[in-house]
């Protein structure tokens, strides 16, 4: 039994070897992460390519796996016996950005841990909120820290079907990160614009992007934890269906 320890931001991010190094002390870590940035790609399976695997050996001299799948392929590589081993908990993160509220629906970061769940283990996306591009005003260490605690409570006491727990971390000194909430998802305000340029050859392209969304801030969201500087842990599971709509639905007459 090991840790699977993947990401969407690729094998050479820092967040990836903080994760890794923190986990070391509460089980076996075996790292698999994709060779390339994936972040926003979702959830996806690779079904029409074959799956290259390399063992590479990470910044702190250990080995790891990188594939040029998504980051669920590398769960799925784990699982499905590319190691003789089994995990029995899936670790993804740190992730290069924030994964609230609607965001997880976009998240690689998070997909990963889905992959974990839909195979029934546990499993955990940690996300840095706030990440710099200075490599200097990053505190990965605290949110890896954090992780490897919560890890050790997650293995000691399961979640349960189907579960994962999705982590945001405020990008803040220690001393001032102001304790941790339980949360659930909050509402996500996207700022993204459709943007037209032209091409050297004449020809037009678009691009969507814009600035850093906001958010609602309201009780209990994780999104209101962050505003306060609280590292925010919301328990997710798969089950998508709206069931309170399920009973008016069925009244409806849907016959031809
Ligand atoms: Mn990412």
């Amino acid at each position: 039994m090991y840790i699977l320890v993947t990401n969407d931001d690729g094998i050479s991010s820092e967040g990836l070897l903080a994760l890794k190094q923190a986990l070391a002390k509460v089980g076996t870590v075996v790292v698999i992460a994709p060779d390339h940035n994936w972040s926003a790609a979702g959830h996806s399976k690779t079904m029409h390519k074959p799956l290259r695997i390399h063992k590479v050996k990470l910044p702190d001299g250990d080995y790891g796996y990188s594939t040029d799948g998504a980051p669920s392929d590398c769960v799925a590589i784990g699982v499905l016996g590319f190691l003789p081993d089994q995990p029995g908990l899936v670790v993804s993160g740190i992730n290069k950005g924030a994964n609230l509220g609607d965001d997880i629906t976009y998240s690689g970061t998070v997909a990963a841990a889905m992959e974990g769940s839909i195979f029934g283990l546990p499993a955990i996306a940690v996300s840095l909120v706030d990440y710099s591009p200075d490599p200097e005003a990053n505190n990965f260490a605290y949110a890896a820290d954090f992780a490897a605690r919560l890890a050790a409570h997650v293995l000691d006491n399961g979640l349960g079907n189907e579960v994962l727990l999705n982590v945001n971390v405020p990008n803040l000194a220690s001393e001032k990160i102001n304790g941790v909430e339980i949360t659930r998802l909050g509402k996500r305000v996207y700022r993204d614009e459709l943007i037209e340029r032209t091409d050297p050859y004449g020809r037009k392209y678009y691009w969507i992007g814009g600035e850093r969304p906001t958010g609602i801030i309201a009780r209990g969201t994780d999104i209101k934890a962050i505003a306060e500087g609280k590292v925010s842990v919301t328990p997710i599971h798969l089950d998508l269906t709206h069931h309170r709509l399920l009973k008016q639905l069925r009244a409806w007459d849907l016959r031809v």
